[in-house]
């Protein structure tokens, strides 16, 4: 199992953000995570990143408890933060030589050509980020998630804000991720869902409102949106 999250609990002071989570994701999914507006997608992506703890409950990554291998996980995981945190006075290159030294990667200059060249980066390589528009920039964030080739892909939120096309070149670059990756993806957008993801997981609340194949939606005409609707009133 890539992902195995098994009764995950985080509070925030006395707010409950996290309860109960549990669910597992195979190798080889696209996994649409939706939920409103402070249903706790960001809270529990940076706990299976690593970057938040867990008050209870366990995660495992590719097998490997995170309590015991959080080293050898991040070296598993590429994580794509909402925010996208990037060094703008950078070059696009000078950002992924230094990414890519933090996971002592080697022949750098030859994984860097590659993944400038798999994220569509080519014609604004020379570039500092400061200079591309939003979608560029989200193609350098997700390069620098690719960069060390991990089996799990977090991405949160990826295509928020980005215009019509931007969004389908991204969307293109996530699917064709996905046939090698395992991804969990949030997101705010019903049809990014039908169109990437194999399975849809809803979280209202705090805790998991359903868990389903697209295909198995799909089967009984039920439509995503007023599916979610419904959970989420
Ligand atoms: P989502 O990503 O679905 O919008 P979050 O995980 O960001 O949801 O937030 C879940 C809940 O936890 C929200 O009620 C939010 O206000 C709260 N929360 C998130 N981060 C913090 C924090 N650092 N401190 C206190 N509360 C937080």
């Amino acid at each position: 199992m890539s992902i195995n999250i098994k009764k995950i609990n985080k509070s925030y002071g006395n707010e409950k953000a996290l309860i109960n989570i549990s669910f597992n994701v195979a190798k080889g999914e696209i996994v649409g995570f939706l939920g409103p507006n402070g249903a706790g997608k960001s809270t529990l992506m940076k706990i299976i990143c690593g970057y938040l703890k867990q008050d209870s409950g366990s995660i495992s990554i590719c097998n490997l408890d995170k309590e015991e291998n959080i080293i050898l996980i991040k070296s598993k995981i590429g994580y794509l933060s909402e925010k996208n945190p990037l060094y703008l006075d950078m070059f696009i290159k000078e950002y992924l030589t230094f990414i890519g030294n933090i996971y002592k990667i080697n022949n750098l200059d030859m994984r860097i050509s590659e993944i400038i060249q798999k994220t569509g980066l080519e014609i604004e390589q020379h570039k500092k980020i400061n200079e591309l528009s939003k979608g560029f920039k989200q193609r350098v964030g997700l390069a620098a998630a690719m960069i060390h080739n991990p089996d799990v892909l977090i991405l949160d939120e990826p295509t928020t804000g980005l215009d019509p096309n931007q969004l389908d070149e991204i969307r293109d670059l996530i699917s064709e991720f996905g046939k090698e990756k395992t991804v969990l993806l949030s997101t705010h957008i019903m049809q990014e869902v039908n169109k990437i993801c194999s399975r849809v997981i809803i979280i209202n609340k705090g805790k998991i409102a359903d868990d389903k194949l697209i295909s198995d939606l799909k089967k009984n005409n039920i439509e995503l949106e007023d599916h979610f609707r419904k959970l989420t009133a």
